[in-house]
């Protein structure tokens, strides 16, 4: 049997963004002000920390990024307790913490989450009326994996 998880009406959104994806995150974050108040917000602690001031309503903040922040999100990811993952990344500079951030992106696709990586992307997944009700998700079926013979 299909293994399914149900995201809620208000859903969790994790938001990452890298020094030089920070203003741009900020600025779409509050021109989408209204479609995010209805959910909750998560973030690695220093795009959390201007996301909380510039939004004025609390954001969880986890570690920043390079300290471990990532991972957290990426085990949050594993764990089901996200549903959206906005990761602005730079694609010009590479970053101390790159396997991070790989990390991150896999687990993103290894469960199937909503996730974002441009403004774009960013807009359409916010203003989807798939936002707004319950809506149930497939889990990737593992359990090949998980039976798998090791010696
Ligand atoms: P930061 O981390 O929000 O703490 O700067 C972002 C990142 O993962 O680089």
């Amino acid at each position: 049997m299909k293994e399914v998880r149900i995201l809620p009406e208000r859903k969790t959104i994790a938001m990452v963004a890298h020094d030089n994806k920070k203003a741009e995150l900020i600025e779409w974050a509050i021109y989408n002000k209204t479609y995010l108040a209805k959910h909750d917000l998560i973030a690695t602690g220093t795009t959390g920390k201007l996301l909380e001031a510039e939004l004025d309503r609390p954001v969880k903040k986890m570690l920043s990024g390079p300290l471990g922040g990532d991972q957290q999100i990426g085990a949050m990811i594993a764990e089901g307790k996200i549903d959206v993952l906005i990761f602005f990344w730079d694609p010009m500079e590479a970053q101390p913490h790159d396997s991070d951030v790989k990390a991150l992106l896999r687990l993103g696709v290894a469960w199937n989450i909503l996730l974002a990586c441009d403004r774009a992307t960013a807009d359409f997944i916010v203003t989807s009326p798939l936002m707004q009700v319950v809506y149930q998700t497939q889990i990737p079926d593992y359990s090949n994996y998980l039976k798998r013979k090791v010696n």
